[in-house]
């Protein structure tokens, strides 16, 4: 609770922050024209979560003037959402802790991940790069631990890490004088002859802009809040929930770079959690470890698939469901494990002392969700489940759940220099790309972690090439 009132806390900083900053800290860019709709700039950024932040300090610490337009009317994206931590190798914590995580072993993991799927000299570049990311955050006075356990893990040492993320990027933005434009959302990139030379934007009072600039950078993110995309690639996804999205991801970027040619790579492949609640993605191991007895049921508390089903494949088998959505439904043996006492924690799950006020409380019908669960704890299955556990020992715990995108490994293509390439691999000139938008970091496999050190490691190169240097 406390965690959610910090990042809350930290969300409505940043925002007012920004909503008096946008308007008077900076240097405005000029503004040209009969009726003010042309501005002119260095480098533009489009979207304001962590690669957009760290492109455009970067390109404004290169001397570029910048200004960097966020729809939403805060910046943070997802990345303020994010929860755990950076993987970074060969970093003074490692050393320190005489636990090694080379940069070897950083670029092994993320191909391993991946299936040998990811682009190999991005992956290179990102793990050869991602110790001057580390020690950048710290030089914006962050401050991190080393996860000994999982010596690729870097986290804080305490409070919620997202929202430490964008408030630093945040005053360093202000620092170097970005021109930061909230509620202002890009709609169509501008090009002359094949060169992209800026975008039209609608700003906060509705009115359309064109800002034209020597270089875009596009840092709008995933499109995990884009239900049409995801479908459109993935179909077993098709009507996923975005509950692990916050509101800005709808691919926007994504469809504007293709609609001037960019490439785009991966798109089979998006990482889906079946286990959904609004906060939380529960660990698929409550339902599916063997013994153990958690199961699934409908809105008409019925068992609708084989509870250990691999998790993108239990993804369909809930989507089809009422609602698209299912019940988690466990007892005191699954609460006793790790992932259970976390599920029950921060999944928010009910608790009650018989399965039928647990029905009831989730709005379910007692009666069918009892005979369910006797069913199940006699051994009867239709669905192929091996592992048969059982549902006995009070209290008992249940939870609604949906499956949520929760990132996407797909994107448009990029070079070593950031620069967007069309399906030839040829860069188009005048528009650069960072981020979640980016595919080739991934493959069919996300390392976690990986995603703040790529914002670093490519939002920085994003902005240097942009601003000419
Ligand atoms: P990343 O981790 O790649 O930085 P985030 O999700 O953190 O991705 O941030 C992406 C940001 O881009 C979000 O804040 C989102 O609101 C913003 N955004 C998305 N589409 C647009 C758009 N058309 N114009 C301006 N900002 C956008």
């Amino acid at each position: 609770m406390k965690k959610r009132i910090a990042l809350v806390l930290a969300i409505i900083l940043i925002a007012s922050i920004f909503v008096g900053c946008a308007k008077q800290a900076v240097e405005p860019q000029k503004e040209v024209g009969n009726e003010s709709n042309d501005i002119v700039t260095d480098v533009l950024v489009i979207g304001g979560g962590g690669a957009g932040l760290v492109s455009a300090i970067t390109a404004a610490e290169n001397g570029a003037n910048v200004i960097l337009v966020e729809k939403m009317p805060m910046l943070g994206g997802n990345t303020i959402i994010s929860a755990t931590g950076l993987t970074a190798s060969d970093t003074a914590l490692h050393e320190e802790a005489g636990i090694p995580f080379t940069v070897e072993d950083h670029i092994a993991r993320t191909m391993d991940m991946g299936k040998d799927l990811p682009d190999l000299e991005l992956v290179t570049i990102l793990a050869e790069e991602s110790n001057t990311a580390y020690e950048w955050l710290v030089s914006l006075g962050l401050s991190y631990k080393l996860n000994e356990e999982e010596p690729w893990w870097i986290i804080p040492t305490e409070g919620h890490y997202g929202s430490q993320l964008v408030n630093a990027y945040v005053s360093e933005a202000t620092k170097q004088g970005v021109d930061v434009r909230l509620e202002t959302k890009a709609t169509e990139l501008v090009t002359e002859d094949g060169k992209v030379v800026g975008a039209k934007v609608v700003d906060k009072d509705g009115k359309e802009l064109d800002i034209k600039a020597n270089a875009v950078i596009l840092a709008t993110g995933g499109f995990g809040n884009a239900g049409d995309l995801i479908g459109e690639y993935n179909p077993n996804y098709a009507g996923a929930h975005s509950i692990m999205s916050t509101a800005g991801p709808t691919g926007d970027g994504f469809r504007m770079a293709v609609e001037v040619g960019a490439g785009m790579r991966d798109m089979e492949f998006h990482q889906m959690r079946p286990l959904a609640t609004p906060g939380y993605w529960i660990r698929e191991s409550v339902i599916s470890e063997e013994g153990i007895g958690g199961i699934l049921v409908n809105k008409d508390g019925a068992r609708f698939a084989n509870e250990t089903l691999k998790p993108l494949d239990l993804v369909p088998e809930i989507l089809a469901q009422k609602d698209r959505v299912g019940y988690v439904i466990f007892d005191a043996d699954v609460f006793e494990t790790k992932n259970g006492t976390a599920a029950v924690g921060k999944g928010k799950m009910i608790q009650t002392d018989t399965i039928e006020e647990l029905a009831e409380a989730l709005g379910l019908n007692a009666e069918a969700v009892g005979a369910t669960v006797a069913a199940y704890n006699e051994g009867q299955d239709e669905f192929g489940r091996e592992t048969m556990g059982k549902v006995t020992k009070a209290p008992f715990y249940g939870v609604q759940v949906a499956p949520s995108s929760h990132y996407t490994m797909a994107g448009i293509t990029i070079n070593a220099d950031t620069q967007v390439t069309d399906e030839n691999g040829e860069a188009i000139e005048g528009l650069y790309a960072a981020g979640e938008i980016v595919g080739g970091l991934y493959g069919s496999g996300r390392v976690a972690g990986n995603n703040t050190t790529e914002n670093i490691v490519f939002g920085k190169r994003a902005g240097k090439h942009a601003a000419g240097k």
